[in-house]
């Protein structure tokens, strides 16, 4: 054991087990659900039959068969348009016994992610990417925040990794990722630096990071001259190589200069679908509760 940020204990190469945390928020949930006498419903919307969408698709709805929540999945062939995907998705929006839409992305190409994205209700919109939520998550008053950086915020307080006062780096601006998690980090008053593609000498930016958060999409780009020693490192990644799932951090090369690391599989992925279950019962509790956006 040793202090970290002088304020809390953390053991030496913590495993941040996104897997655990996601059984035990799952498990509290289905009580909470069976407790409330609501029945949340979620819909999912998929394009296409890219392999990894449909996984992706299928674990939510097993997901939701765990914590009892009602699913139904809608599935478009490759070849419909944008106007064909916002069709389906009004008619899930007109239906009172949907409390929240999930459109798998990626969209195919030919489809305007962002006019689907923009269709789904924000009091739907499970997954917070709508401009409505994430404006709301930018003023600090968030409902709906995307799932993949809000899993991570509870798998860091489950640590008991308290993010006050850390300098955070995040690299990835995306709208799933990356935005959204500095945004969270900023409320957990965090100092947030964003970083992308074009930012110039990037390790130099990394190594004074207290939190790394890495959300790019290139296999295990992140090596030890990335990362300062006793970082927490999250790595966000999902990537295939020769069928085999790899982050974006070299997780055995970084592992040991990191006070706490996700792994991949099993660390930020369980937490997103935990995030989905969570975000679909609150959209069920405020579609009965309030009746209002
Ligand atoms: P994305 O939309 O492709 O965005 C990637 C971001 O990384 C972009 O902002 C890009 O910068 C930046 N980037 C690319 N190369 C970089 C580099 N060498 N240095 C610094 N920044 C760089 O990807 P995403 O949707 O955010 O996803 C990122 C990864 O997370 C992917 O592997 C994805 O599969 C995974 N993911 C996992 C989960 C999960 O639940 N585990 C959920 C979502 C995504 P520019 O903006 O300049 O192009």
């Amino acid at each position: 054991m040793r202090w970290h940020n002088a304020s809390l204990f953390i053991l030496n190469d913590m495993i941040l087990d996104g897997k655990k945390v996601q059984e035990k928020r799952l498990e509290i949930l289905k009580e909470q659900i069976d407790e409330s006498g609501f029945s949340p419903r979620l819909a999912t919307v998929i394009v296409g039959n890219d392999p990894a969408s449909e996984l992706y698709v299928r674990m939510k709805h097993r997901a939701c068969e765990q914590v009892h929540i009602g699913s139904v999945g809608v599935s478009l062939p490759e070849r419909a348009g944008t106007k064909e995907v916002i069709r389906e998705v009004q008619v899930l929006n007109r239906d009172p016994d949907i409390s929240g839409i999930l459109v798998q992305l990626p969209l195919p190409s030919h489809i305007d992610t962002m006019q689907v994205i923009e269709a789904v209700l924000p009091e739907k919109d499970v997954d917070g990417f709508h401009p409505a939520n994430l404006g709301r998550l930018f003023a600090g008053t968030p409902i709906f925040s995307p799932c993949t950086p809000q899993g991570i915020m509870t798998l860091l307080n489950e640590y008991q990794i308290e993010t006050e006062g850390m300098h955070a780096v995040v690299m990835g601006r995306s709208i799933e990722v990356g935005r959204p998690m500095a945004a969270l980090l900023l409320s957990a008053n965090a100092t947030v630096t964003i970083t992308h593609s074009k930012t110039r000498d990037l390790p130099l930016i990394t190594r004074q990071a207290d939190l790394l958060v890495v959300a790019i999409g290139k296999p295990r780009y992140v090596g030890p001259s990335f990362v300062k020693e006793g970082a927490v490192v999250i790595d966000v990644g999902t990537n295939r190589i020769d069928g085999v799932l790899c982050g974006d951090v070299d997780f055995d090369r970084v592992k040991d200069h990191t006070s706490a690391i996700t792994p991949v599989p099993g660390g930020v992925g369980p937490m997103t679908i935990a995030s989905l279950m969570e975000n679909t019962f609150l959209a069920a509790k405020r579609s009965l509760c309030t009746g209002v956006w």
